[in-house]
């Protein structure tokens, strides 16, 4: 009996187990600084391409750990790599840490403002960064002492919020070479991501018309607000004729400035949305016909600037399935009696069912449904590197992501264990590619058969991104 129960363990403890065990105690070893460092990044909360701080100070930890850092790589200050070993395999691992405008926010299950009008963390984009370099410095680790043979590459990848970052970062050719990619995402889930997520383009459209006196010579003028007018309505009329997965959503950026001038200048910012890149650039192609009609009826000129996009992700199943083993062997999530009720108060606060947070992994979904809403850079990786994507949970169950509630449990604990959590997974499905070839072997001929025929290209324009200046 005893036997048989010893035997059942043994059968179900994953591959490369003591390679794991002491990936995980290295995290463990390193816990203190690592939540340290993440407060820091929350605490710095700097937007896209404004990380300097941020970049700095884990770009300053991975140089301190003994990797080889390159800073401002791609033409963007605040994006770095580091890297430790050498040979084959070489796998990569990215890190985000950016933060969003407006979501300043204390670690209190109440809005509760720091700094009005200042950023916040409200995607969790410090445990992100944080713990995708935990995982890597762990796997440094095994590789140092000779247990494992290869490379591990961080990726430190600013901008995912508004730029795309990661994008600009491969098309440089910074991550050439890789064989296999990770991440993970904060979340109010545990769970291997089998599902895609959406394609997206980023569009301006700028009307052009002739000002006037609006009273006394409006014969004179051409309204460009007219032409946004025309666009918006078209737009919306659009939306009756499009597959049920299609999103659509735009601003009025300009649309004139006091009631008695004709307005000579309108913009408006609009992003759409598919399951498939193909879907999007259908929508794109009837946009830049409505941008076109509607100038046209408004006797104005137009002007439709793609600023940007993702692609929709490519998901490696047998990526996936390495990683699910991994949260399984780690999980389930253990959070206290408090950080329960601080996710509850969260939730009340909200309006929202008080479910607390999420502790089990989630089953492996084999067969997933099409992509949620919402959309990542990290797809346009995954288009030229098998990549594995996991979620790991940060947040109390069905609070407003990109909000207060995500900032707050990303300042506490909760992050925190989250973080730890994912940093362990990683480095664990990391050693098994680093451990057996064979894994990425597998993982490879997959991404060979799932992206056989497509061609890829970015959406993002050429060149580097335009830096933020102080006026934007
Ligand atoms: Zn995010």
């Amino acid at each position: 009996m005893r036997l048989f129960l010893l035997l059942s363990v043994l059968a179900a403890a994953p591959p490369h187990l003591a390679e794991k065990q002491a990936a995980a105690a290295t995290i463990d070893a390193h816990a203190t600084q690592l939540t340290a460092l993440s407060d820091e990044v929350w605490r710095y909360a700097e937007t896209a391409l404004q990380e300097t701080k941020s970049s700095k100070a884990l770009a300053d930890y991975a140089e301190k750990q003994g990797f080889k850092v390159t800073r401002g790589v791609a033409g963007m200050p605040t994006a770095f790599v580091a890297e430790f070993g050498s040979g084959k395999p070489v796998i990569g691992i990215m890190g985000e840490y950016d933060a969003l405008p407006g979501l300043s926010q204390k670690a209190e299950p109440a809005r509760a403002v720091i700094d009005a009008g200042a950023p916040g963390h409200g995607c969790g984009h410090n445990l992100f960064g944080v713990g995708s370099l935990a995982a890597a410095m762990a796997v440094k680790e095994l590789i140092a002492s000779g247990k494992l043979h290869g490379t591990v590459k961080f990726f430190g990848t600013p901008a995912e919020e508004a730029v795309g970052g990661k994008i600009y970062m491969m098309r440089e050719g910074v991550m050439n070479g890789v064989d296999a990619m990770l991440a993970w995402h904060p979340d109010d889930e545990t769970r291997a991501d089998t599902k895609s997520t959406q394609a997206i383009v980023d569009v301006t459209v700028e009307f052009f018309g002739r000002a006037a006196h609006a009273a006394y010579d409006p014969w004179n003028g051409r309204s460009a607000v007219d032409g946004l007018e025309l666009f918006t309505h078209a737009v919306n009329m659009m939306r009756e004729h499009i597959h049920t997965s299609s999103r659509m959503h735009y601003a009025i950026v300009k649309g004139g400035d006091v009631p008695n001038v004709v307005p000579e200048y309108g913009k408006v910012w609009i992003w759409m949305r598919d399951e498939k890149r193909e879907l999007v650039d259908e929508m794109l192609v009837r946009l830049r016909k409505m941008a076109a009609g509607s100038a046209m009826s408004a006797d104005v000129e137009s002007k439709v600037t793609v600023n940007g996009g993702d692609w929709n992700m490519l998901v490696n199943m047998t990526g996936e399935r390495l990683a699910q083993a991994n949260m399984e062997w780690l999980g389930p999530l253990s959070f206290t009696a408090e950080e329960q009720e601080f996710a509850k108060a969260i939730q009340r606060a909200n309006k929202i069912e008080e479910k607390g947070l999420n502790t089990k992994v989630k089953e492996f979904d084999a067969h997933p449904g099409p992509a949620d809403g919402g959309s990542t850079d990290v797809a346009d990786i995954s288009w030229n590197i098998p990549t594995i994507h996991v979620s790991v949970v940060t947040a109390a169950a069905g609070a407003p992501w990109h909000g207060w509630s995500v900032v707050a449990c990303g300042g506490m604990s909760i992050g925190h264990k989250g973080m730890i959590f994912a940093a362990k997974a990683l480095a664990a499905t990391m050693v098994d590619l680093f451990a057996d070839p064979a894994n990425v072997k597998a993982m490879r001929d997959e991404f060979a058969k799932t992206s056989a025929g497509v061609t890829y290209k970015a959406y993002v324009p050429e060149g580097p991104p335009r830096l933020p200046t102080a006026s934007n």
